[in-house]
């Protein structure tokens, strides 16, 4: 957090909690595109309406941010054509982190974002900075290292790093098990962590649970309640690799987008 940043944060922390010994008050916050309800927790942005404590709606804060800018105008006339949302704000803290010389990838986990892509389109950077910034991660990892871990790779240290990527293809997708790791899991992979599923595949799930439903069926009719029970795990695993595989088909590039440029004359 650059220095600017740290002291506006600290303002708000010290206005929220003036009067000594006070904590920032818990809210829950409401998020209509979610459409749930956070738990509890200490948001910055809060203020008092009579006697409750509110979470601002995005409607307040993009009306705050313009009367702002309509201030900030008198002296920098440029901020008049400019409009801001909170959501920018997200965007600008990721773009300094990342040029400030946070790996893109930590960027990443930070926002919360499952592929690479999408934290690339949010932030402003060039496809020469992701490679700056990767290739600066690893250096400085490279440092921490003994230097003979960097001598050149033999032959068959190739031809076992190129078979990697063949081995990591499986039935359903991509096995991401660690560079030189054998598969510990009997390659069981619908209930394994590892595996990344192809969207292309989702009907083969479906064949799958069609399947895992009919062999349920037959064992409960049996009374075998460990097969049941092993089954039923089964299931909750193939329900969860088939919604993260419709997620990653959602993904689409995140387009950054131009501020709003607001008409000529007066607003
Ligand atoms: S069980 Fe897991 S680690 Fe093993 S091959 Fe399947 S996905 Fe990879």
């Amino acid at each position: 957090m650059s220095a600017e940043l740290f002291a506006v944060v600290a303002a708000i922390v010290r206005r929220h909690t003036a009067g000594g010994g006070r904590t920032i008050p818990l809210l829950s916050r409401y998020d209509p595109k979610e459409r749930q309800s956070s738990p509890a927790m200490p948001f910055l942005f809060q203020r008092k309406i009579g006697t409750k404590h509110e979470v601002m709606s995005d409607t307040t804060v993009v009306n705050m941010l313009k009367r702002r800018c309509v201030e900030l105008a008198e002296q920098r006339p440029g901020f008049l054509a400019t409009s801001f949302t909170p959501h920018d704000f997200r965007r600008l803290l990721a773009t300094d982190l990342v040029n400030s010389g946070l790996p893109i990838h930590i960027g990443a986990a930070l926002l919360g974002h499952f592929n690479l892509q999408t934290t690339r389109g949010y932030v402003a950077v060039f496809n020469e900075d992701v490679v700056r910034h990767y290739q600066g991660f690893l250096d400085r990892r490279r440092q921490a290292r003994p230097t003979d871990e960097y001598r050149s790779v033999t032959e068959p240290e190739w031809l076992g790093f190129e078979e990697h990527f063949d081995q990591r293809k499986v039935e359903l997708g991509g096995c991401a098990r660690p560079y030189g790791a054998p598969c510990q899991h009997e390659h069981s992979c619908l209930r394994c962590p590892m595996l990344t599923v192809n969207p292309k595949m989702l009907p083969r799930l479906d064949e799958i649970e069609d399947d895992l439903l009919s062999r349920r069926s037959r064992a409960a009719h049996e009374g075998w309640l460990g097969e049941v029970e092993g089954l039923d795990l089964t299931l909750t695993f193939l329900q969860q690799k088939r919604e993260q595989s419709q997620r990653l088909t959602r993904i689409t590039p995140v387009s950054l987008g131009m501020p709003g440029v607001r008409p000529e004359g007066p607003s």
